[in-house]
């Protein structure tokens, strides 16, 4: 057995998971919440030993993904911020050849081969929507080099845009009954050849023709939309939706046909080594052969040697028809959570305010080890079916798929990074928190609570040996008013200070002897509690030194320090004197802040405490040395009369705290002052004497004050005046 460093290393994280919960989640003891008189109940508990670091899986992709071929760079230039923030795997979209070309998403794949390197389609290029082969491999180098695991995903389902028609003999069905013939035996045109010109037998020499399909959806001849049965063909044994649900476009690959299966498994298997993937995506598997898909893995794991991944999209909201194809293929392959992915639309919606329901008829609460569990994909996403959740409940839906034990979780592209359409938001920084939670603290036993109507609920982790101070208590509420929820996060954790990481809840909980607190849970909003010296250990960051003055006003001053690495912006503090403590003034994301509204020619205290941000939760570093700062006086305002000979100057005290005055004379206005008085604090006026007739003198004023109680600790002086002009009479 062939394994590579990167495989083995994810899938004994993978293994960790599944091992654990086969043998510790049997169905029945799934931890759900129930309805009890008491206002907070505890259920049963689910144990977990130590395990290996959290899986956490992206959808790499969207539909509206830019189509200009530069999509597979950018992800790769995204790796190193997704494996930072806890990604451990991403599903890519279709790599191979659509027979829309460029403006193809990949799933209605016409040359499973053509990885965007031969001009083959309508828009006869090499590459596909996302770039090139080459770009689509140096991005999987990328994903690695970030310790992410790559899937692919795999179309096998049905082909489409083939290459020329040939006569076939097929029966119409009915749409609504499949399994029902509607006409006698008919010759239609099908568009079933594949030669694959373009490619010529690189890679692999198979054509696909009529023989290789059941079904397709068009007679060229008659030019008439109608579902055609090949007369020499079954449609594949699949979901009974619809008398037959094998059919779901294009031309329809048969899956009982072992050219076929043999040509699949050549392709899984090339497929993997050649682009170096870790595990598959498998497309539309309600309309597939149900004995295919696990022969299938089995059958490409045999052939390259190692083990896949595998989660299947199953795309239905009835638990007990994920269960029945989990069963067909013996667990070989993991499935998307459709109903727990319904049930949070629900909430998200308002239809249903009892967040205990969530679980009820999920996959994670059947077969915990065989589920995927997501908030909305490329099929959901508003502009596209725009059934999904809610963007305002998203966050709260993150926590439960991010925080709990079962299943793995698979967060969207868009709601990380906003869709190219507009239409679904951004929750960067809830996600940001969420995943910082999965990350370092979602392990251990868990204990699940609910208040007596289920608008709150909430769940702890107690953490295990291998994640240092971990666990955690998450709470949601669907309630319109904030409450809370008091739960056990066990023993070990007595006396402990614990944070919200989402930063919706400000409170500091201390844990009691026995382990238990009172969490606060924020109306509509979901909280993570975790240990807050952890926190502030992984998002530990310097101190600002270097606190200095770069700009001294009389009411304000602009302070600088040194750039702390890795700080996300720095928080100023002004001592309070009054109140005996250190009132928070003023942000900034640079190493300088301007202060306002001080008053003038007085004395300040300052620090800066630089602080790393977890979603919108800031984690204070230290504080700096502090900076004394004394403010100039408000230069004083002069005014000039003229006598004979002499002049009469008046100015008006700025406040008490002066200690006297500067006066400066020139007979030019832009010539050489020089200092003729110092006068006292106490003086508001000065006559000088002994000027020339006729001529214009220029006057101007300073005032000053000491730093401290004396000359000696330093003088602070204000501008000057405005500068008067007399002509002397
Ligand atoms: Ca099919």
């Amino acid at each position: 057995m062939r394994k590579s460093k990167l495989f083995s290393k994810i899938w004994s994280a993978v293994l960790a998971v599944a091992v654990t919960a086969t043998s510790i989640v049997p169905v029945a003891s799934f931890d759900k919440p129930q309805t009890v008189s008491a206002a907070v109940q505890e259920e049963t508990t689910v144990t977990q030993e130590a395990t290996k670091d959290n899986e956490t899986m992206m959808q790499g992709f969207e539909w509206f993904t830019v189509g200009d071929g530069t999509y597979w760079n950018t992800l790769g230039n995204q790796a190193k911020e997704l494996s930072k923030i806890g990604i451990t795997s991403i599903w890519l979209p279709p790599a191979y050849k659509g027979a829309s070309g460029t403006s193809s998403a990949g799933y209605d794949p016409y040359d499973l081969y053509d990885l965007g390197e031969f001009a083959q389609k309508s828009s006869n290029v090499a590459r596909t929507k996302y770039g090139t082969k080459d770009e689509y491999l140096a991005a999987i180098k990328k994903l690695h080099n970030n310790n992410i695991a790559v899937y692919a995903d795999a179309v096998m389902n049905h082909k489409s845009g083939a290459d020329s028609t040939e006569t076939v003999n097929a029966y119409k069905v009915n749409w609504s009954n499949r399994l029902s013939k509607v006409s006698d035996k008919l010759s239609i045109e099908a568009w079933t050849v594949f030669d694959f010109k373009g490619r010529n037998n690189k890679y692999s020499s198979f054509k696909w023709d009529a023989s290789c399909f059941d079904g397709v959806d068009w007679d060229q001849k008659k030019q008439t939309n109608a579902l055609y049965l090949f007369s020499n063909k079954e449609w594949d044994k699949t979901s009974t939706e619809n008398g037959n649900y094998d059919f779901l476009m294009g031309a329809d690959t048969d899956l009982n046909s072992t050219k076929v299966r043999n040509e699949l498994v050549n392709w899984g298997a090339w497929y993997y080594d050649f682009a170096n993937l870790d595990g598959y995506r498998i497309d539309a598997v309600k309309h597939m052969e149900y004995s295919f898909v696990g022969d299938w893995i089995t059958r490409v794991n045999e052939k390259t040697g190692k083990k896949m991944f595998a989660v299947a999209e199953y795309l239905d909201g009835n638990v007990a028809h994920l269960k029945e194809y989990i069963d067909a293929t013996d667990g070989k392959t993991t499935l998307f959570d459709f109903p727990m992915f319904y049930r949070l639309r629900d909430a998200s919606k308002g239809y249903n305010k009892d967040l205990r329901n969530i679980f009820k008829g999920s996959l994670i609460e059947a077969d915990a080890d065989h589920a995927v569990t997501f908030v909305d994909n490329h099929d959901m996403q508003a502009g596209r079916s725009g059934d999904t959740v809610s963007g305002w409940f998203k966050p709260n839906a993150y926590a439960y798929i991010l925080t709990r034990k079962e299943g793995i979780p698979c967060v969207f592209y868009c709601d990380y990074y906003g869709s190219k359409n507009g239409k679904t938001i951004s929750c960067k920084e809830a996600l940001d928190s969420l995943l910082f939670a999965r990350k370092y603290f979602a392990y251990g036993t868990q204990h699940t609570y609910s208040s007596s109507n289920g608008y709150v609920i909430g769940w702890t982790r107690e953490g295990d040996s291998t994640h240092k101070n971990s666990g955690l208590a998450t709470v949601i509420s669907s309630s319109t008013s904030d409450s809370s929820l008091t739960m056990n996060v066990g023993k070990a954790h007595a006396g402990e200070k614990w944070i919200d990481v989402t930063g919706n809840s400000s409170e500091t909980v201390t844990i009691s002897s026995t382990g238990s607190a009172k969490f606060k849970a924020v109306a509509k909003k979901s909280c993570v509690y975790v240990n807050e010296n952890r926190v502030k250990t992984l998002m530990a960051v310097g101190k600002a030194s270097g606190l200095k003055v770069s700009v001294l006003g009389a009411t304000s001053v602009k302070l600088a320090w040194n750039k702390v690495s890795g700080a996300n912006g720095y928080h100023i503090y002004k001592y309070n004197t009054s109140a005996k403590k250190w009132d928070y003034v003023a942000n900034s994301t640079k190493a300088e802040a301007l202060v306002k509204n001080l008053n003038q020619a007085a004395g300040y205290r300052f620090k800066v405490l630089p602080y790393k941000k977890i979603g919108n939760k800031k984690i204070m570093g230290s504080s700096s040395n502090e900076l004394v700062v004394v403010t100039r006086p408000v230069a004083p305002s002069l005014k000039a009369t003229a006598g004979t000979g002499k002049c009469k100057l008046e100015w008006k005290k700025p406040c008490a705290r002066i200690k006297g005055y500067e006066i400066y004379m020139s007979t030019s206005k832009n010539g050489t002052y020089k200092k003729i008085n110092s006068m006292s604090a106490a003086a508001t006026a000065k006559v000088v004497q002994n000027l020339t007739k006729n001529k214009t003198y220029y006057f101007k004023i300073r005032t000053y004050r000491y730093k401290g109680s004396k000359a000696s600790d330093g003088i602070v002086y204000s501008g000057f005046s405005s500068i008067v002009s007399v002509k002397i009479k």
